[in-house]
């Protein structure tokens, strides 16, 4: 059955960010259930996943009430539209109870069906909104460098993902890109604070050579995820913040990953003190159980876009679906009943810091780093303290020897990151440290004998 499977896979599918021909020849690991924290796969390997899928599955597997959830919905409504002045129970309920989970200055949502549809919102909404305000020449907006915003051609554009503006031809125009507050990956040589601080004048350069009066938004996430798990330096923040007050640009804040508890509150704005203008949300708002995602628009955006606006062009067909709208619900409820976010943020985050620093020790690890349960081991050459050739592909290494030793760890090049269930427990956390020191003293031997072929 597993083989055959695999057989169809490679016939039939063309998997996401997936070299296909490669995986044709490798095959394809099949995932069959899940329970808790742990992904089962066709062979019957328990698998600790320490992705909670792609950053989704807060709530961790195997939650019965969103099943219900699920159920009933799609028993009473399974599907209507929210356009044409038409909307359900589910659509409504959601939309009050996130602006009542978001910072104060943002009370109106709008749904899409994910984070890169909520992105593309984004753009469309920050342009219309300098239109409106008489500014129609405030166009341009900012993102950065390894930033990660989503997959459509918007999605892409913001990011600033090499690899994908390579092969996705002219990205949208009137998006341009500075430099990410990645310490590790570029400023080791100097004081983290005074790094941070750089990246934000950078942003501060960009928006003189734009001309302040064109520039409609900046775009970042609050820890870069996708990028590699990457905590700005304190300083960052609080500057760019300050840039941003001076122009008078819009922030939009992606809490695609960092919100609904990631970092041990609601939102990673709130950990940082953003207060964005806008927020793209998606991934934990159900849990990875359905697909939906939107933007939480603040007052100031929200105020002119309907008082001004008009008709907004815009939408989706699975805008507000309800049965995902009910399933998001349930979550945010299951979420607030249970405390997750404050056992984050009082518990799990600080017990995983601790015993994630003590991967620090090992030859392999330049540096060991966590906020919430969002953490990255940057993987070295111990002869010389600096990255592996590229070739060994070391970080690709260590996460295949780490899946079968039975943690998913990702790779993004030779930086590790974990992002697990919020419901993992401290004994978890113990298992998912001890597995990964595990993998790295594999990785290390394997290295060792390729480096001495
Ligand atoms: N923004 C961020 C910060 C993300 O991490 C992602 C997905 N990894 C997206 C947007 C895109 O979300 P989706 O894959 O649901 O389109």
């Amino acid at each position: 059955m597993t083989h055959s499977l695999q057989a169809l896979d490679r016939a039939y599918h063309l998997h996401p960010f997936t070299d296909f021909k490669a995986l044709g020849e490798e095959g394809s690991r099949l995932i069959e259930r899940a329970e808790g924290v742990y992904i089962f796969d066709a062979e019957g390997n328990r698998i600790l996943d320490g992705m909670a899928g792609l950053w989704c599955v807060n709530l961790g597997y195997g939650r019965e009430e969103l099943v219900t959830a699920a159920a009933e919905q799609m028993r009473q409504l399974p599907y209507y539209n929210t356009f044409f002045k038409t909307t359900h129970p589910p659509a409504v309920k959601l939309a009050e109870k996130l602006c009542a989970l978001a910072p104060e200055h943002l009370n109106h949502v709008f749904f899409t069906g994910s984070g890169s549809e909520a992105n593309d919102t984004v753009l469309r909404m920050v342009r219309r909104y300098w239109a409106l305000e008489g500014r129609p020449e405030k166009q341009w907006v900012i993102g950065r460098e390894n930033g990660y915003h989503g997959s459509t051609v918007a999605g892409m554009s913001l990011g600033g993902m090499a690899p994908m503006h390579d092969q996705g031809g002219p990205g949208v125009p009137g998006i341009t890109h500075v430099r990410q507050p990645y310490w590790f990956g570029e400023g080791r040589d100097q004081d983290p604070e005074a790094f941070g601080r750089q990246c934000a004048a950078a942003l501060e350069t960009k928006i003189q050579e734009l001309g302040e009066a064109r520039v409609a938004a900046f775009i970042a996430e609050p820890v870069q995820g996708a990028g590699g798990a990457i905590m700005p330096p304190e300083s960052y923040w609080p500057a760019v913040k300050a840039v941003l007050a001076k122009y008078d640009i819009l922030l939009v804040v992606d809490e695609v990953i960092c919100g609904f508890g990631r970092l041990g509150e609601w939102f990673g704005s709130v950990h940082f003190d953003l207060a964005p203008d806008l927020m793209p949300i998606a991934k934990g708002l159900s849990s990875g159980y359905l697909p939906i995602g939107g933007v939480l628009v603040g007052d100031r955006v929200a105020d002119t876009l309907i008082e001004e606006g008009g008709e907004f062009f815009h939408g989706f067909t699975y805008s507000g679906h309800p049965v995902c709208a009910a399933v998001a619900l349930k979550n945010l409820e299951l979420m607030e009943t249970e405390g997750v976010v404050e056992r984050v943020r009082d518990e799990l985050g600080p017990y995983l810091a601790r015993r994630w620093a003590t991967l620090g020790d090992h030859p392999l690890v330049g540096e060991a780093r966590s906020l919430g349960l969002m953490g990255a081991l940057e993987l070295i050459d111990p002869a010389t303290g600096e990255r592996f050739d590229k070739a060994l592909a070391a970080g690709n290494l260590c996460r295949d020897i780490s899946f079968r030793h039975g943690l998913v760890m990702r790779s993004v090049g030779d930086t590790m990151i974990i992002a697990p269930p919020l419901v993992i427990t401290c004994e978890q956390i113990d298992d998912l440290v001890t597995l990964a020191r595990e993998a790295l003293d594999e990785t290390a031997r394997c290295l060792a004998a390729s480096v001495a072929d």
